[in-house]
């Protein structure tokens, strides 16, 4: 989500609220890809998997903004760490740049991650700059700088958007990827997404529906459902889809969760894949939870989704780098060791990273879970292999019912 109070008064507001109240009002979208046998698909746009669209109205919103102003929130950091000061790492990137075999991942901050999995460097909900907003002037500041930037990261081959909210989906991190050396990474989008991406100029672009997947040079590339919404401009909401990602190699399966409130949707994703060695879950931006719990987790939620998704490792994600919401940006350090402890899950098995800091994930195939197929009927293999080239043909495996 990418709203915030600028500075500690209201009066940074009034621009948002106004816009909020265009956003609320206005639905004036068609969709092109309503299919009425779908139940997340509507006319105008999509819903979640319960019929829930998500986000708050604006009388909602101006209660969170008055009671927030009022009680000084968000308090900077202090019970983990010093203001903004967090640990910080550099990538090794020369070891970055020459892995072509041993499964990581990197978390560069907020939901932004560098994968590699297969011999592909893939980046998630790419986001490079210092605002999480349409402009650089106002809107969400990133609190604690990267300690990488995107130039120095090995080509990126493949990009995985979750949604098109500002602080996953940055148009400058966007247009330094299509002119990135050696030419502009495949995009891998919701239902929408890609008529914005098309209009920046990206040629390699393909949207999924949720439950859709595509073998993509060896790797099997799944869309999947999550609890949100989406809005990138006044006239927007929920006119484009949102959902994680799952990726299945031979050697290393990895499930990004993107940005999510709580749902069915989770057992759904681990009953169908059996599994992850690794999944990437939001823990931040979730206080108050009278506003924030139809869109996102707080760790205690993000911990269910790490057991119903059956992961044998979780990372959280979506913290620590713009302050959205009312809990101090270290928060989630604390309530994601308690959330741990109530449910049980011990402390090496959901892990926050430094940020810049990089895991390595050597595959043996006999402590890993084997990727395997989808379980149930009508489930398919991805139909056809893309190798990532210009031009070669994409084929889509069609859309399933859960
Ligand atoms: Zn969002």
């Amino acid at each position: 989500m990418g709203r915030v109070r600028e500075a500690g008064t209201l009066g940074g507001v009034w621009p948002w609220l106004v816009g909020w109240a265009l956003l609320c009002s206005a639905c004036t979208s068609v969709n092109p890809y309503f299919d009425p046998s779908k139940a997340h698909h509507t006319p105008q746009g999509f819903r979640n998997s319960d019929g829930s669209t998500g986000g708050k109205g604006l009388g909602e919103l101006l209660k969170w903004y008055v009671e927030r102003t009022l009680d000084g929130l968000p308090k900077p950091p202090s019970t983990h760490v010093n203001g903004y000061d967090f640990p910080q790492t550099r990538p090794d990137l020369a070891f970055l740049h020459a892995n072509r075999t041993e499964p990581t991942l990197t978390w560069i901050g907020h939901a932004t991650l560098l994968l590699q999995i297969a011999g592909l460097n893939v980046l998630t909900d790419p986001h490079f700059s210092e605002r999480a907003f349409a402009v650089q002037w106002m809107g969400p500041k990133r609190r604690v700088p990267l300690t990488v930037k995107l130039d120095e990261l090995p080509r990126i081959d493949l990009v995985l958007i979750s949604h098109a909210h500002y602080d996953h989906l940055d148009e400058t991190t966007v247009e330094a990827l299509l002119k990135q050396a050696g030419g502009a990474p495949f995009f891998a989008v919701p239902l929408g997404v890609e008529r914005w991406l098309k209009a920046r100029g990206a040629m390699r672009v393909q949207a999924f529906d949720w439950w859709q997947s595509l073998r993509v040079a060896g790797v099997d590339l799944h869309f999947v459902p999550a609890r949100h919404w989406s809005a990138r401009s006044l006239f927007d909401r929920n006119a484009t889809l949102w959902g994680g990602w799952v990726l299945r190699a031979n050697d290393f399966s990895f499930y990004f969760a993107g940005d999510t409130g709580y749902s069915r949707d989770f057992i759904d994703i681990g009953e169908r894949f059996g599994g992850f060695d690794l999944a990437a879950i939001p823990v931040g931006a979730y206080l108050p939870r009278w506003f924030m719990k139809d869109q996102h987790v707080d760790p205690d939620e993000a911990v269910r989704i790490h057991l119903d998704v059956k992961a044998r490792q979780s990372v959280g994600i979506h913290w620590g780098s713009f302050e959205l919401t009312d809990e101090p940006l270290d928060a989630p350090i604390s309530e994601l060791a308690q959330a741990r402890s109530r449910q049980g899950v011990d402390a090496s098995s959901f892990v926050l990273y430094r940020h810049g800091e990089t895991r390595r994930y050597p595959a043996s195939p006999s402590g890993l879970i084997p990727a395997q197929r989808p379980q149930r009927p009508g489930d398919e293999a991805p139909a056809a292999s893309h190798p990532l080239r210009a031009g070669a043909p994409l084929s889509i495996r069609p859309g399933m019912k859960p």
